[in-house]
């Protein structure tokens, strides 16, 4: 996880900062979504998209309900697409495209078509489904990478699976940017 860099213009800075200030995000209740989270886990470890495909929508439905905003589409795909085109938001294991709000997951790694591991599937559908919220909900329309972006994203996930929240640690770079500090994150987890 790393964040964006800071936008120099005015606007688009003064977006950033109150993203960047966001620390927190009210969560749905408990149930119906653990539940879900576990039938996408069963799923993905029986390779099953048609199941994958039904608990990922269900999940983000069942969001969009509560957070009172569009639901956006989601497609499960098999592997990850090599092109690229169209205005996505691009990640590892998935991407929201804005404009027509469609998140797109996929079950497998480009490279080595090794499944995507059930952790990495659930956070990227959380990912996504936080930059739909920064747009339609929050009033963040370029849904920025920032720490608190990456905050809110981790406490959907963690009360997703139901585990709890490690507070992230974070590293600053010299050009100003933040990156995960994985070290020191299991080195307090071990405290
Ligand atoms: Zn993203």
């Amino acid at each position: 996880m790393h964040t964006d860099r800071m936008p120099k213009a005015e606007a688009k800075k003064a977006e950033f900062l109150r993203s960047e200030a966001l620390h927190t995000l009210q969560l749905p209740d408990s149930e119906p979504v653990r539940s879900l989270a576990l039938e996408l886990k069963e799923s993905l470890a029986a390779d099953d998209r048609k199941a994958v495909q039904a608990a990922s929508s269900e999940i983000i439905s069942v969001l969009s309900n509560s957070y009172k905003v569009a639901t956006p589409a989601v497609k499960i795909l098999a592997a990850r697409p090599q092109k690229v085109s169209g205005d996505w938001v691009f990640e590892t294991f998935g991407d929201y495209e804005p404009d027509s709000m469609r998140i797109r997951l996929w079950m497998r790694t480009a490279v080595q078509k090794k499944p995507t591991a059930f952790g990495t599937m659930l956070h990227t559908l959380c990912h996504e489904f936080c930059h739909h919220l920064d747009m339609v909900s929050l009033d963040l329309h370029n849904t920025y990478h920032t720490r608190g972006f990456f905050e809110r994203t981790a406490l959907l996930y963690h009360h997703l699976q139901g585990t709890p929240v490690k507070p992230i640690v974070w590293r600053k770079l010299s050009d100003g940017t933040y990156q995960v500090d994985w070290q020191k994150m299991r080195h307090s987890a071990r405290r």
